[in-house]
């Protein structure tokens, strides 16, 4: 008999559910589970990953500079305060190793991403989840719940699987009000879809308890290629760098990312007809009866009458090949989070939901 046993917590991680992408004898499949970009990559992302075919058996840079730089100059921001890693996902595990371990608490909010408690398990240390309200964060309920043991605090802005912003004065306040041992994380997945938003950018420039993370996984079709990046303080940044993996990034992904970054003329092409069908969806949804909150993201959360519709809804739109997400894992049982898709996905999506409920095309 052996005395093997796992570090504490990890036991209690439940393995992530990634949205699904097949169904039984379909082959027509429309996937909007994930919120990956309708159009792919961009040209020039394509060949850049194409180039490094070349360079294979080179080591990858371990110092990131170019695609930091890329970023920082893109953004407007300090390349020396930025760190880059495989998917913000890694971003979000070395907050969680370096800050936090037995016997420190770590919040989330009640509808909040799946990896913050999966990476405060991994750190061993105690995941406490936070009541939102209207499924919006509640900066109240946050202060209200915080201790001397509380080391991260963690939301995404805007939220997922809910959709909803905080405005930058309730950010800026949470920011204040959390005590002095801990760090407010700006999960970013999703900014660069709302207009004129910098992902909480300013407030890292202002105060020394803000981190933001960001990724290349939602905006620039990249969600296979795996590279975020972090922007935070001088002092938190170089502690993340630590324990990061000196290759934890190829030079496939750190070329791709970079020509993705660049290339604004494709960026711009992706938001704005994201930000087209999502108001088309919205009220095509809306229209039949069916709730949905204002969306800052790329996705919209239906929101049904009942989580046996919205399970009804969700065999419904298989059995026409169609993959939504169910948010039960994210308490909003009556909620199906569906990705926004170009025109034609859109129209899809919404014809079939319209078949569901019975009403006449
Ligand atoms: C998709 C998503 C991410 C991005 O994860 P990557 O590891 O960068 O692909 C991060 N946070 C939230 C809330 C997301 O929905």
């Amino acid at each position: 008999m052996t005395k093997i046993t796992p570090q504490p917590g990890l036991m209690d991680i439940a393995l992530y559910q990634g949205g699904q992408s097949r169904l039984d004898g379909v082959s027509e499949v429309l996937k909007l589970s994930s919120n990956e970009n309708p159009l792919g990559p961009g040209e020039k992302a394509k060949e850049a990953f194409a180039r490094t075919v070349h360079e294979l058996h080179r080591y990858p840079s371990t110092d990131h500079l170019s695609l930091r730089t890329a970023i920082a100059e893109v953004h407007g921001l300090d390349a020396n305060r930025i760190i880059c890693g495989v998917g913000s996902d890694e971003i979000i595990h070395f907050l969680c190793q370096c800050y936090a371990g037995p016997g420190d608490e770590v919040i989330h909010t009640e509808h909040g991403f799946a990896m913050y408690r999966i990476s405060t398990l991994a750190a061993g240390a105690t995941p406490v989840e936070v009541p939102e309200c209207d499924r919006s964060v509640d900066v109240a309920a946050i202060l209200a719940a915080c201790t001397k043991r509380t080391k991260l605090v963690f939301i995404a802005n805007p939220a997922n699987p809910t959709g909803t912003i905080l405005g930058a004065e309730d950010v800026a306040r949470l920011a204040e009000g959390i005590p002095p041992q801990a760090i407010l994380v700006l999960d970013g997945a999703y900014a660069e879809f709302v207009d004129g938003f910098d992902g909480g950018a300013a407030l890292v420039e202002t105060r020394e308890n803000v981190v933001m993370t960001r990724t290349f996984s939602k905006l620039y079709g990249l969600g296979g290629l795996r590279v975020g990046w972090g922007y935070g303080p001088k002092a938190i940044i170089d502690v993340l760098n630590r324990i990061r993996g000196p290759f934890n990034l190829s030079e496939t992904q750190l070329q791709t990312a970079e020509a993705a970054v660049r290339d604004r003329a494709f960026a711009e092409k992706c938001h704005d007809l994201n930000a087209r069908m999502r108001d088309w969806l919205t009220a095509a949804l809306r229209k039949l009866g069916i709730e949905v909150d204002q969306s800052y993201a790329n996705f919209v959360l239906a929101r049904f009458a009942t989580p046996d519709e919205a399970e009804a809804c969700d065999a419904h739109l298989k059995s026409e090949g169609i993959i939504v997400r169910r948010v039960t894992g994210y308490k909003i049982p009556e909620g199906l989070r569906i990705t926004v898709g170009d025109e034609s996905a859109c129209r899809r999506v919404a014809h079939a939901i319209a078949r569901f409920k019975g009403v006449e095309e």
